[in-house]
């Protein structure tokens, strides 16, 4: 069960003390707080974790300072949308919203290479107005002596030139706590010169640990992949463990699942699941078309796969587009088979633009409002 306090409840109120006074009185019912201080007000959530079936909802919401409760259904209690749940589908990081009602692109290097091609893509974000990019430092590969990335050596340069073409989020992925040491060191260094979305990769969805360690920082949004070989539900509930330390700035990314069956793309393409996310979750879900195809195969309509399936997320709902995009596909040095041309973007960008108004025209015939 949640309570969801009046916006601006202070901690150190009367109020907010007879409050806890109550809670504590309850039998075998933890409760913890969670504050979240927006833009406008401060929301201060309190989560009371146990047997709560006994409670009554009216009684609870009577209780000093308390404005509504959500009763949780038993899985995903902080990102999960519950019944009669309003509480919010979107969040925002340094100036930008990601939310289940919009639409973001991250068209970018799946691994930085030289400063020079990370130059190239931030130039060529700019010219589309485009604020988020994908530039991958830490690189989690299969086999030990494929290239790791460039790690923190990189972190300077790309934060540098992302400020200097006003990109606002990096989405970077990281495999250990080290990782997000680094990111911050280099980003104070550069003067906070952009922002950085914390990526967790399909194949550390259910690294506990380091879920738990990025979960309790606060600073940084969280782009958490689903596992590949797992099911939907044990992916979100690993999601969930960012939200129950304290990070619940989480956006969910269908990258496709791993089975044989899936070929000749790389991954089983799931974007069939976007709806399914938003309707189980609170979160905005990210589609992966690069990682879910993994070639530059094209149809003989002419149409690549990577567009046919992307279309297919944003047709369904989507909210971002995470793209491997290169310079020159042939000399990167991770995943250029599957990456698209900075020639491409235009093309790429107006196919997605298309697609999505058509998705706003389904809703308008019989979706939300219907
Ligand atoms: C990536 O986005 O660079 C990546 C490695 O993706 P995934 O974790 O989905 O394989
Ligand atoms: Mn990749």
């Amino acid at each position: 069960m949640i309570l969801i306090l009046q916006p601006d409840t202070d901690q150190k109120s009367d109020v907010f003390q007879s409050l806890i006074a109550v809670l504590a009185r309850f039998d075998g019912i933890r409760y913890r707080v969670h504050e979240e201080r927006g833009m406008q007000q401060k929301l201060t959530e309190v989560y009371l974790i146990g047997d709560t079936s006994a409670l009554q909802i009216e009684e609870m919401g009577a209780l000093p300072g308390v404005e509504r409760v959500v009763r949780v259904s038993t899985e995903y209690r902080i990102l999960g949308r519950h019944k009669d749940d309003q509480r919010a589908t979107y969040f925002e990081y340094n100036g930008v919203r990601f939310g289940q009602d919009n639409l973001t692109i991250l068209p970018g290097l799946c691994a930085v290479d030289t400063k020079e091609h990370v130059e190239a893509m931030m130039r060529a974000c700019r010219e589309h107005r485009l604020v988020c990019t994908r530039m991958g430092a830490y690189k989690p590969r299969t086999s030990p002596y494929s290239f790791q990335g460039h790690g923190k050596a990189c972190l300077p340069y790309v934060f540098e030139l992302a400020g200097k073409y006003g990109i606002k989020v990096v989405a970077m992925e990281v495999t250990c706590e080290a990782h997000v040491e680094e990111i911050c060191q280099a980003l104070r260094t550069s003067g906070d010169a952009t922002g950085v979305m914390l990526q967790i990769g399909t194949r550390n969805t259910q690294n506990f640990e380091l879920l738990k360690s990025v979960g309790r920082q606060r600073e940084f949004p969280v782009l958490f992949k689903r596992g590949f070989g797992i099911t939907l539900e044990e992916s979100l509930n690993a999601a969930e463990y960012l939200a129950s330390e304290g990070n619940r700035n989480v956006v969910f990314a269908l990258r496709g699942v791993q089975t044989e069956k899936g070929a000749p793309h790389r991954n089983l393409v799931d974007f069939s699941h976007v709806p399914v996310v938003k309707r189980l979750t609170r979160m905005p879900v990210c589609i992966d078309p690069s990682h879910s195809v993994g070639s530059r195969d094209r149809a003989p309509d002419g149409l690549l796969d990577v567009f046919h399936v992307t279309a297919q997320g944003i047709i369904a709902g989507a909210n971002l587009v995470l793209a491997d995009f290169h310079p020159v596909p042939e000399v990167a040095l991770v995943d250029g088979a599957q990456a698209l041309r900075l020639e491409e973007l235009p093309h790429y960008l107006e196919d997605i633009h298309t697609t999505r108004e058509a998705y706003q025209k389904r809703l308008a015939l019989g979706g939300a409002a219907g």
